[in-house]
């Protein structure tokens, strides 16, 4: 029997590329020029599609493969995938959870130094000469004991409120459902954001969670607050943050997802107020590594018996 189908979405390690050449036909969405002539040719034959978490499933790509069966994501974050299609049409959506959740912590981890200990203007002040010419470095304030909320406390919310322990904080959360754990739980975002020094947003991307941290919320937070976004980009009405961080409404923001990505806002880079890199919240060696084995195993185990070993809830009973 021939081997199955694969189109691309995004690129593949070499490593993931020897794992998965022996067992698909790969077509590389990379280096396909007419999608409508090259899915007239193909498109009936793709069973599979790997895709990543920025890229998802288009629309014109569902349409294009008639008798898809499997999508396995590169990634946790699956917003990009539209799995209410995917469910209408039985086609099985994996995701990478689990693997990647110490990463985003250690990225949380991060911002959270480089905001609240000032490490952009530190650094500056270093290697500018500004210590020898004018003195010490204004003094930053301290990551111990704040109260941190955590907007979205699921595999990796916890990962983040395990690590962040270091710092004796008070952990706050908010969810849509109370969870058996030992913080405070805030049914109302703004009465959080209200008691806290520091809010990290760690929720899916989607509809439901889109804007969530509007002004009000900024506001709530405060001038000497700080907004942490590892989520998604969606998360955030954008406009209202640059609005709170120019008025000083809001004091720091550090980012690593943005609304219109791979573009950052000009208000967000020239603000003294952020900190901000480019989506690398899972973006290590180790991790990446882990991330593609887990969506590898995926597109095998379907291949063998037609299940995936880590299904998005909302396919699991296909
Ligand atoms: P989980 O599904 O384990 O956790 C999601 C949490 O968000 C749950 O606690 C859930 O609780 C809560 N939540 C969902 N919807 C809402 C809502 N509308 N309002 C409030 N809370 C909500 O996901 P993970 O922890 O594994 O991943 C979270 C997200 O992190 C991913 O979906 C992805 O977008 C992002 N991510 C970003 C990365 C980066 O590089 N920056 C890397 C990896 C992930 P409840 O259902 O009770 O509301």
């Amino acid at each position: 029997m021939s081997n199955p189908s694969l189109l691309m979405i995004g690129g593949a390690t070499d490593e993931m590329l020897s794992r998965l050449t022996p067992e698909f036909t790969i077509h590389k969405l990379s280096e396909i020029s007419d999608l409508n002539a090259w899915a007239a040719e193909h498109g009936a034959s793709v069973e599979a599609v790997m895709t990543n978490g920025h890229d998802g499933v288009s629309p014109e790509i569902m349409a294009a493969l008639p008798n898809l069966k499997v999508v396995s994501g590169y990634g946790v974050g699956y917003d990009a995938v539209d799995t209410d299609a995917c469910v209408a049409r039985g086609i099985k959506v994996s995701h990478t959870p689990n693997v990647l959740n110490g990463e985003v912590a250690n990225t949380t981890l991060l911002l959270l130094l480089a905001g609240l200990r000032n490490f952009r203007h530190d650094e500056a002040w270093a290697r500018s000469g500004d210590w020898e010419s004018k003195g010490s470095a204004p003094l930053s304030t301290s990551p111990d004991g704040k109260t941190i909320g955590i907007l979205g406390l699921g595999r990796i919310g916890q990962e983040i409120a395990d690590r962040l322990a270091i710092f004796n904080p008070t952990i706050v959360y908010h969810t849509r459902s109370k969870k058996d754990v030992p913080y405070t739980y805030y049914g109302d975002l703004v009465d959080m954001a209200k008691a806290c020094d520091v809010l990290v947003c760690i929720t899916p991307g989607g509809p439901s969670t889109n804007k969530i941290v509007n002004k009000e919320v900024l506001e709530a937070l405060g001038p000497k607050g700080m907004l942490i976004n590892v989520s998604r980009g969606s998360v955030v009405d954008e406009d209202a943050l640059i609005v709170a961080l120019e008025s000083g409404k809001l004091g720091l923001a550090g980012l690593d997802v943005f609304e219109r990505e791979p573009h950052i806002p000009d208000a967000l880079k020239a603000s003294d107020r952020t900190v901000l890199l480019p989506h690398v919240g899972s973006g290590t060696h180790e991790t990446r590594a882990a991330m593609g084995a887990l969506t590898v195993d995926n597109l095998l185990q379907w291949k063998t018996d037609g299940s995936v070993k880590t299904p998005v809830p909302e396919c699991a009973h296909l």
